[in-house]
């Protein structure tokens, strides 16, 4: 019997222990993210009692600062690509960056983001002691996002103090990798992936959800792979065609609940992940963020980038709170928070894999973080 004859949407919840032995499989899949009706509705409740079980009541709140948007890549999809001419672009310097660092332990975020466009203005020796300056003032923990680096820097990074690095692998298929990054190909990302893994950085990625050329197919594809990789964290959102790129007039999925499946899915399939709510839901409905809470994910990330230069970080168009400040995502993060009925974690929201203790002890000594320096 195939696994699609084993797994319908209405078994979803008495499996979830029995997944090990027998994953889904593509067809499977697609099947789920075409439920519609009541098999549709069971999906996201089958993933929000799986998100209950295996990772608790707990939001994450990690405050993300986006430093730069300067970048060197073109990303087909990107509104900050180089080409774009469009974009006033900015770039904080080191002290600013640190202040910022600070602002998010008074708004009680126990993790920054740091994210930027590739911005090699910025030396492995900048980001280190960003790094180092940060961890000065006291427990906070640090994901790094700047995309691509030379591998001997993440050992530096993780040395300097940087818990975490986010950079999605976009898509699995290694041709529309090619097609979609001009400058760039997908073994290349993959490689930095293993470089962020061995240096014992928490490591987090995922893809976009309905690239043009993806179909159904693809993103069962991406799930699968982003499960494979047995990831701390999976970012993955929707991805809206944004003027200025290649891609601007390339269609959305029809069917928008995908996105949300999509979400719930990965959940399902990865119980211990840290799922974000990632920010473009919120671009494309009303309350995404809030409602992707309810349907697998557990982390939430609050701008704390200052508003003047929240206008030129628009990677896609009608991004949220573009004209508010840190104060006020601060206060609407609670009130969003509390309207689903969750809490606040206390705690720095590390990795909850069953793994992860044992990849600490396997922590590359700090010797080891200057051997490419
Ligand atoms: N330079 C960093 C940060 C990239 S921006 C890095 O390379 O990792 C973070 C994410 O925004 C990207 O990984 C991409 O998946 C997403 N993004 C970019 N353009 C988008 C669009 N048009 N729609 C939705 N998401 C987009």
């Amino acid at each position: 019997m195939s696994n699609q004859d084993t797994m319908p949407v209405s078994k979803l919840t008495q499996t979830f222990d029995d997944w090990a032995i027998a994953p889904p499989d593509v067809d499977c899949l697609v099947r789920w993210l075409a439920a519609d009706g009541d098999d549709k509705e069971m999906l996201y409740r089958a993933a929000d009692q799986a998100r209950a079980r295996f990772v608790g009541e707990d939001i994450h709140l990690r405050g993300i600062i986006e430093f730069s948007n300067i970048c060197r890549l073109n990303c087909n999809y990107c509104g900050i690509r180089a080409k774009n001419t469009a974009v006033e672009r900015y770039r904080l310097d080191k002290e600013e960056i640190i202040e910022l660092a600070f602002r998010a332990r008074v708004y009680g975020y126990p993790t920054i983001v740091l994210q930027s466009g590739e911005d090699t203005t910025y030396s492995c020796d900048d980001i280190c002691y960003i790094l180092e300056e940060i961890k000065k003032d006291g427990p906070l923990a640090i994901t790094l996002s700047i995309g691509e680096r030379p591998h001997e820097e993440y050992y530096r990074y993780s040395g300097s103090g940087c818990d975490r690095y986010l950079m999605r692998f976009e898509t699995s298929d290694p041709e529309l990798f090619s097609k979609l990054h001009p400058d760039d190909n997908l073994e290349k990302r993959l490689g930095c992936l293993e470089a962020i893994r061995a240096a014992g950085i928490q490591l987090g990625s995922g893809f976009l959800i309905g690239l043009p050329g993806a179909g159904l197919e693809g993103i069962a594809r991406d799930l699968l792979f982003a499960t494979k990789l047995q990831l701390d964290m999976i970012g993955c959102g929707p991805f809206i065609p944004s003027p200025g790129t290649p891609l601007a007039d390339a269609p959305m999925l029809e069917d928008r609940d995908v996105y949300y499946k999509a979400i719930a899915i990965l959940r399902l399939l990865n119980p211990y992940a840290h799922i974000p709510a990632t920010t473009a839901f919120d671009a494309i409905f009303k309350d995404g963020r809030n409602r992707v809470l309810t349907r697998g994910a557990n982390v939430f990330m609050p701008n704390i980038t200052p508003q003047r230069y929240r206008p030129g970080y628009q990677l896609y168009p009608n991004k949220p709170c573009i004209d508010e400040d840190g104060d006020q995502c601060a206060l609407c993060t609670r009130g969003r928070v509390h309207s689903i009925g969750r809490k606040i974690a206390a705690d720095a929201g590390h990795s909850m894999r069953p793994d992860w203790i044992d990849r600490v002890a396997a922590k590359p000594a700090p010797s080891l973080s200057s051997a490419g320096a």
